[in-house]
């Protein structure tokens, strides 16, 4: 996808501190960690956001959710990890290619969710 600031991760454009890889799946970290660990994981095919996910694209989407399981094992996360995606204005998506925050390292915040 022209423009998309993940596509060009994925295609290499971009550097990146890669944490894990697949052929469906890549993750990273945050440029600007909001926690101690702080890490995205993306399909490399382009979906805009979850509120775009359908029959076509779900299983794209299901492998970004197994790598956290992966990750999170890989990273020792045993304390435990927030799994957060934005999607829209309102929730302050700023890259519109699928996402899926994982925060850690901390006693993350008991006031959003
Ligand atoms: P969101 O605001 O949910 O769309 O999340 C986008 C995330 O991408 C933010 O947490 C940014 O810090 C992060 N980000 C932006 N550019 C890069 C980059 N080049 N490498 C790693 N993370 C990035
Ligand atoms: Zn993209």
């Amino acid at each position: 996808m022209e423009n998309c600031l993940f596509c060009k991760i994925i295609a290499g454009d971009i550097p990146s501190n890669k944490v894990y890889e697949t052929e469906d799946v890549l993750a990273f970290r945050d440029i600007a960690p909001q926690a101690p660990v702080h890490i995205l994981v993306i399909p490399k095919a382009h979906i805009a956001s979850v509120g775009e996910i359908n029959a076509e694209n779900a299983a794209a989407a299901a492998k970004c959710l197994e790598a956290v399981a992966v990750i999170a094992k890989q990273e020792g996360l045993d304390s435990g990890f927030r799994v957060i995606s934005n999607c829209g204005e309102d929730a302050g998506q700023t890259v519109h290619h699928l996402h899926f925050h994982i925060l850690a390292g901390t006693k993350l915040s008991e006031k959003m969710v």
